[in-house]
């Protein structure tokens, strides 16, 4: 970015930050106390084909989209990576991504363990954490008590967390492993690892 158009909030240290972990491990909560937590972070809203449930506002945690509009614009370039998660697509929107970080700021992506591999391939740099369940009997327990989707549902978001944990440990794409036990916990140690990865990246550049 020229000085030009520098705006005084801009900065040199901007960070992609990965967050994985499976359906009801608690992460939506992590990643959004994460952002509410260090001032310049921005949350990466990806488009989406699944159903919106109650819990989802339109353009704050998903942009929900037909499947011809998504391949579209998966078509058009305008994804930085996608995925079929359970059966929806997921897309990360590249034109947010790459402007918050070129004005320094801390970028945020939800992504599964597809998009996390696909992402550092293409950013390296990127910090990639993933959120553990204490066990898997608790993540059944966990799933359960949302109380948002039928026993079948739930199912078969617990094989696939069961799956994805086991991808997560294989493929060598995350950075940190954390296992939400206790929730302030948790958010405190991300909020930490996040804090001093980019305060030693802050320092190597001096
Ligand atoms: P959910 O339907 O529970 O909101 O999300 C299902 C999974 O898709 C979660 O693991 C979530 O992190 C992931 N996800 C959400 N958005 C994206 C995206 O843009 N790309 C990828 N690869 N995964 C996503």
């Amino acid at each position: 970015m020229t000085d030009a158009h520098r705006l005084p909030t801009d900065t040199d240290n901007g960070m992609l930050l990965i967050i994985s972990g499976p359906s009801g491990v608690g992460k939506t909560t992590i990643t959004r106390a994460v952002e509410r937590s260090i001032p310049d972070a921005v949350f990466s809203v990806s488009c989406t084909t699944r159903p919106r449930t109650s819990a989802d506002a339109e353009g704050v945690d998903y942009h929900f989209t037909t499947v011809d509009d998504f391949k579209a614009r998966e078509a058009a370039g305008e994804f930085i990576e996608t995925a079929v998660y359970a059966g929806n697509h997921y897309g990360t929107p590249r034109a947010p991504v790459d402007a918050q970080l070129a004005r320094g700021r801390l970028m945020i992506l939800e992504i599964d363990v597809q998009g996390a591999k696909n992402v550092k391939r293409q950013y390296p740099e990127a910090f990639a954490l993933f959120i553990l369940p204490p066990s898997e009997a608790t993540l059944l327990q966990r799933l359960r008590d949302r109380k948002r989707e039928p026993e079948e549902v739930i199912q078969r978001r617990f094989r696939i967390a069961q799956e994805e944990i086991a991808e997560a440990r294989r493929c060598g794409a995350y950075d940190a492993f954390l296992v939400n036990d206790d929730l302030e916990r948790a958010i405190a140690e991300a909020v930490g690892m996040v804090n001093a990865r980019r305060a030693a990246r802050r320092a190597a550049r001096r």
